[in-house]
């Protein structure tokens, strides 16, 4: 088989960039190696930020989101009982975010791509990149039993945090960047309508919590638990007590339901650096990880893909590889903002296992901060609905 690019990963980053590239006659072959089913169900972000509204309305796959994401003009903080609401409408000159499950839009870029009968090939196996630092590299893979190459020009590894992208690289080229925390996130998705129009961020002695949601029947909630937690210490009734615990506050009660899925996720932040070599561009998890706190994810990879088809479709068309050499950095501008604003949300939030009175006051006078100062409120805000460089 041969195509222009070789898109190893079928979540956000990879489906997108094969979307964005079929609208500018760039050919993609994706290949996912989860089936179908899986990977349009598999429960993770739902946080849009509005640069990614913006380009999902740009290019044709907003339908469905605008009829049933939930946009959200502000966040509530929540210590010491007490919401402080962080307004984004005033502080960011009317952005917003939209809630909208990830799964969500992994279904209409499928759906998009299956439609235009364009080549997604999913359930392979033993992925491995050849020549990536040559003029003419391949991906080759299993399925059905037997091997089979794509020749190509490049190839975007949009294969997440565990794919074989990044591990091709040869030794000592990337450079890491690492944190990994101490505590982990119990998240549930339950079957009942969310208790707050808006998301609740609540810091409390025993631990982060958060109230979120993925639809107006559908609840997804977090509480910080020890990064070697167990999933199967935490039967329903336990997490809803601590739920409760946590985000108690005067006159609102927390409203509960069947409990469709639950799991612990552990937290990290993971930079490499640059994002690209030889013929081989990484995009999304493949190249950073941020924790949720600050719902980034799949925002970055999306941006990190919007960047990458417009430098391929230059290069493809006129043969400049300029915009090629700088989509590394070109990212990574935006990436470390995220990773600040996301390592700053966690840190200002959790209880450290370490933590003392001393840094449970100073945790405090950060939150008291961030409410009471407009100009920390917005600094909050605007990080939050996605910051936009005045520069590109
Ligand atoms: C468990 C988990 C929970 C998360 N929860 C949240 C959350 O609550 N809020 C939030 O903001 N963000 C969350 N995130 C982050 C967010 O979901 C990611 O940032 C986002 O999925 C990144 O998209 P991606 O396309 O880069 O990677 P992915 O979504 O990971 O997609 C990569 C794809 O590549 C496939 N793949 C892997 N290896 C290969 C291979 N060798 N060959 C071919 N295909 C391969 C995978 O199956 C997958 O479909 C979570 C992430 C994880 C892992």
């Amino acid at each position: 088989m041969r195509t222009q690019v070789a898109i190893v990963g079928a979540g956000p980053a990879g489906l997108m960039l094969a979307h964005l590239l079929s609208r500018e006659g760039v050919d993609s072959i994706v290949i996912e190696t989860r089936t179908r089913e899986y990977v349009e169900h598999r429960v993770r972000a739902g946080v849009l930020e509005q640069g990614s509204v913006d380009l999902l309305d740009a290019t044709g796959v907003g339908e469905r989101m605008r009829r049933e994401g939930l946009v959200h003009r502000g966040i509530q903080l929540r210590f010491g009982g007490v919401d402080h609401r962080i307004d984004f409408g005033s502080l960011t000159g009317g952005r917003a975010i939209t809630v909208y499950g990830q799964q969500e839009l992994v279904k209409d870029l499928i759906a998009i791509r299956l439609a235009a009968d364009l080549p997604l090939v999913f359930e392979v196996g033993d992925v491995q990149l050849h020549d990536i630092d040559s003029e003419h590299p391949s991906v080759s893979y299993m399925v059905h039993g037997s091997r089979t190459t794509i020749e190509c020009d490049v190839i975007a590894g949009c294969d997440g945090f565990h794919g074989v992208s990044r591990d091709s690289v040869p030794a000592g080229v990337l450079t890491t960047y690492e944190r990994v925390y101490p505590f982990a996130w119990l998240g549930i998705l339950a079957a009942v309508a969310p208790s707050s129009e808006e998301l609740i961020y609540c810091y409390h002695a025993r631990g982060f919590a958060l109230l979120s949601m993925r639809s107006p029947s559908v609840s997804r909630l977090y509480l910080q638990v020890p990064a070697d937690e167990r999933i199967d210490e935490w039967p329903d009734t336990r997490i809803w007590e601590e739920l409760r615990t946590r985000l108690a506050s005067d006159d609102w009660s927390l409203t509960e339901g069947p409990v469709i899925e639950k799991g612990i996720s552990a937290m990290r932040s993971f930079v490499v650096e640059p994002m690209q070599f030889g013929r081989l561009f990484l995009s999304g998890d493949a190249a950073h990880i941020v924790p949720p706190t600050g719902a980034k994810g799949m925002n970055l990879a999306l941006r990190d893909v919007s960047i990458l088809a417009e430098a391929l479709t230059v290069f493809f068309t006129t043969g400049d590889t300029q915009l090629l050499d700088e989509y590394s950095a070109h990212c990574l501008r935006r990436v470390w903002r995220a990773q600040h604003f996301s390592w700053w949300m966690t840190s200002m939030l959790h209880r450290f296992p370490d933590s003392d009175a001393y840094q449970t006051q100073l945790q405090l006078a950060q939150l008291a901060y961030t409410v009471d100062s407009r100009a920390a409120a917005t600094s909050l805000a605007e990080n939050y609905v996605g910051y936009e460089w005045a520069t590109t």
